[in-house]
C-alpha cells in the first residue's frame, strides 16, 4: 500500500479470487466455470458482429439484451438490470440498499465477496452461522428487519433451500431487500424468480458465468420489481454507464439463442456430478448433496490443505480455504467426465501414498 491510500481501507481484507493460471496446464476445477466452450453461434457472433464497431461505446441501456432476457423470463425490460458479472451487480446492490441504518445479514459460510463488500462500504453485517452439516435454517432469516443476502444454491456448500422457504423470508422482511444470488440455479435447482411478481423487495441475481459458459465475458443480471431496478440503475449511472461491452453483448444475445446447447451441457454436468460423488463415496469421502456445478467434499484420510496441494502438484486445481470451519473440505468444480477421471485417479494415488 502506498502512503497515498485512504486510511479508511487500512483494515479492508480484499477478496481473494481462485487461481487463474495463464498457462492453462492444469485440469482446472477451482472456480466453477463450465468446462464446455460457448456455443458455435456465440463464437461466430463475437468474431463477426461487433468487433468493427468497437470504436463506438456500447448501449448504456443494454436495450437488446434486456429485451431478450425480459421476453425469456416473462417480465418487462424495466424488471431487468445488467452488470459486469454478478460481482458488480452484488456491489451495486450493497451500495444501493445497505448502510449504517440498513445493515445486512448473510450466512457465515457463503460467497466470500459478501463480507468484503460490506466491509468496503462500511455496512454493518451479521454473519449467521449455518447449522450442522452446513444446513441453512430459513427461520434464522425470517422477520430480521434487515437486508438479507442468500446464495441459493449456496457456495461453497452446494446445498439449496426450497422456494417456499425463500418466500417466507421475503414475506417476513417486507421493509428490506432480500437478494437471492442464483449463480448456480441452472444445475438442478428451482428458481424463486416467479416471486418477483408478488414481492417488490425481492432481488434475484443470475450470471452468464456458469451454466452459460461465459465467465470471461463478465455478465450478470438481476430481475426484480421496477423500483429496485431503477435504484440499481441510479448507482450504475453514477459509477460506469457503459458497464457492458459490445463483444459481451453480442456473445450474450447469441447465448440466449443457443439454450438447447447449454441445457445439454448442464445435463452432462449433473450426470458427471453424480458419477464423481459415487466414485468419491467408494473412497470414503463425505460429499454434501449438490444442486450446483461443484461438490463440497472431504477426505477421511488426507486433510483439505494437504489434498489441495498434492492435487495441484499433480496438475489438478481445486479450491480450498484456510478457514477453521471448512479447512477439511475441498470445493471441486465438475468438469468433463475425462477431467473428473483424471481428478479421481490423482485422488486415489494420493490416498494410496498416504497409506
Ligand atoms: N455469486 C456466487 C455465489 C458465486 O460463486 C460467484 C462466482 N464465483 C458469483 C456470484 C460471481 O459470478 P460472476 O461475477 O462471474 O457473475
Amino acid at each position: 500500500m502506498s502512503r497515498y491510500m485512504s486510511s479508511r481501507f487500512d483494515a479492508l481484507e480484499a477478496y481473494v479470487p481462485g487461481e487463474q493460471p495463464q498457462d492453462m496446464q492444469y485440469v482446472k476445477l477451482n472456480t466453477n466455470e463450465s468446462p464446455f466452450p460457448p456455443s458455435p453461434e456465440v463464437i461466430a457472433a463475437v468474431n463477426a458482429a461487433e468487433t468493427e464497431r468497437l470504436n463506438r461505446y456500447s448501449d448504456p441501456e443494454g436495450k437488446a439484451l434486456r429485451g431478450k432476457l425480459a421476453e425469456m423470463y416473462g417480465v418487462t425490460p424495466n424488471n431487468v438490470f445488467l452488470a459486469n458479472g454478478s460481482d458488480e451487480l452484488l456491489f451495486f446492490a450493497f451500495m444501493a440498499f445497505c448502510d449504517g441504518e440498513r445493515p445486512v445479514a448473510f450466512p457465515g459460510i457463503s460467497y466470500g465477496f459478501y463480507p468484503v463488500y460490506a466491509q468496503l462500504l462500511g455496512v454493518p453485517c451479521t454473519q449467521i452461522p449455518l447449522k450442522e452439516g452446513f444446513v441453512l435454517d430459513p427461520k434464522d432469516y425470517c422477520g430480521r428487519g434487515e437486508n438479507i443476502v442468500i446464495a441459493n444454491p449456496n457456495a461453497p456448500t452446494g446445498r439449496a433451500i426450497p422456494v417456499a422457504d425463500i418466500e417466507e423470508i421475503v414475506r417476513t422482511n417486507p421493509d428490506h431487500v432480500v437478494l437471492i444470488d442464483e449463480a448456480y440455479i441452472d444445475f438442478g435447482g428451482e428458481s424463486c424468480l416467479p416471486l418477483i411478481h408478488k414481492y417488490d423487495n425481492l432481488l434475484v441475481c443470475q450470471t452468464f458465468s456458469k451454466f452459460r459458459s461465459l465467465a470471461g465475458g463478465r455478465l450478470g443480471f438481476a430481475l426484480a420489481s421496477e423500483g429496485l431496478i431503477a435504484d440499481l440503475e441510479k448507482i450504475k449511472y453514477s459509477v460506469n454507464s457503459y458497464n457492458i461491452n459490445r463483444l459481451t453483448t453480442a456473445a450474450a444475445l447469441a447465448t440466449l439463442d443457443s439454450n438447447g446447447y447449454y441445457l445439454e451441457n448442464s445435463k452432462k454436468i449433473q450426470e458427471t456430478r453424480a458419477y464423481t460423488t459415487t466414485e468419491l463415496d467408494k473412497l470414503g469421502f463425505e460429499t454434501l448433496p449438490s444442486v450446483t456445478n461443484f461438490i463440497f467434499t472431504r477426505c477421511p484420510k488426507v486433510g483439505g490443505g494437504a489434498l489441495y496441494r498434492e492435487l495441484k502438484a499433480r496438475g489438478v486445481l481445486v479450491r480450498h480455504w484456510d478457514r477453521a470451519e471448512i479447512s477439511d473440505w475441498l470445493r471441486v468444480t465438475i468438469g468433463t467426465r475425462e477431467q473428473m477421471d483424471i481428478f479421481l485417479d490423482k485422488v486415489r494415488e494420493i490416498i494410496k501414498e498416504a497409506g
